[in-house]
């Protein structure tokens, strides 16, 4: 568990686990289990992202906008990991579109993660007000263009913006990440992101814990014997989605990756598809964009 100096111990049980993947549209493949490390603080961040990899992950989600890049990238080195076992996500903070500072952004955030390339490279919010989403997209295509970034792709866009940025792009986004859990299912996003051919990738998987307790989610942990974090990111992977829970804590980084055997029945999926829609917890897309400032 964690300490004042931001010490986690190693999970109890610490073995390997296999974690499916996930072929994205430009032939490269993600882990479909990632750790998602937003509100990790950066004294914790590089022992919480040791036990992971320890237990078996090979995807790790930040963004520039965590403060705390450079931990991962401590991490990574100190795992002895082969680079090309690893997948690594960033995003580009919202005070940082536009071409220019997109592309020193980028550079930027592998220098704090001290790789040479990223995996997957997101523009973390429309920031609509900003409007400048086309230009940093276009500045993301030529970073991958000059193979600079493996993959790039989006966060937080609607239907509308997907289809606004590909009249103007030469390169389809392969992911779309965004708000996805039992309460709050975006159908119509899911539905309009994976039409195009854009994996939707699951960020707050577990409503931030909030799902947790849902009724159908209990129930089936119960008549299952998983956990209710089990429950929910199974229900994830039978639909495909790529997740990035967040955990500070050992035991239960490791029961969050321990689920890739033993489907859920259509009884449970059509429970679980069937959760009265909630509110988000997260922010909205369509609003949110003056803060992560530099
Ligand atoms: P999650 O849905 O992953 O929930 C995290 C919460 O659930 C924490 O409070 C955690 O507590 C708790 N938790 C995790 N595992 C368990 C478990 N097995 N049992 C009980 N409680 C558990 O929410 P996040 O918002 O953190 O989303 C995950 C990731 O998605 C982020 O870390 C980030 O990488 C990404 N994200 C992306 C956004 C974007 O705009 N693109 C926005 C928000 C998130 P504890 O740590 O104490 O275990």
């Amino acid at each position: 568990m964690a300490g004042p100096s931001g010490h986690v111990d190693p999970p109890r049980d610490s073995a390997v686990r296999p974690n499916p993947t996930v072929r994205l549209n430009n032939g490269v493949t993600i882990p479909q289990i990632g750790l998602g490390v937003f509100q990790v603080p950066a004294a914790e961040v590089q022992r919480v992202t040791e036990v992971a990899l320890s237990v078996g992950y090979r995807h790790i989600d930040t963004a520039a906008a965590y403060n705390n890049e450079q931990g991962v990238g401590h991490a990574i080195r100190a795992s002895g990991l082969p680079r090309d076992q690893l997948f690594v996500t960033s995003k580009l903070r919202n005070g940082d579109q536009g071409h220019q500072a997109a592309c020193r952004a980028y550079t930027e955030s592998c220098d704090r993660l001290r790789l040479d390339q990223l995996d997957l490279y997101l523009i973390h919010w429309l920031n609509p007000v900003a409007d400048l989403y086309i230009q940093s997209w276009q500045a993301l295509e030529r970073i991958y263009l000059q193979n600079e970034v493996r993959s790039i792709g989006v966060s937080n866009f609607t239907g509308s913006h997907l289809r606004r940025l590909l009249e103007r792009a030469d390169v389809v986004p392969v992911v779309n990440q965004i708000e996805l859990h039992p309460s709050f299912q975006q159908r119509s996003i899911v539905s309009t992101s994976q039409g195009l051919g854009i994996a939707v990738e699951a960020y707050s998987p577990l409503g931030q814990g909030q799902d947790l307790r849902l009724q159908p989610v209990t129930r089936i942990a119960r008549s299952s014997g998983r956990t209710p974090a089990q429950v929910i990111l199974r229900w994830h992977l039978q639909h495909g989605h790529i997740v990035i829970p967040k955990s500070r804590k050992p035991d239960r980084i490791a029961e969050n990756i321990s689920l890739v055997n033993d489907p859920l029945s259509e009884d449970d999926m059509r429970d679980l598809d069937g959760v009265q829609a909630g509110m988000r917890v997260g922010n909205d897309p369509a609003t949110f964009g003056l803060s992560q400032i530099r």
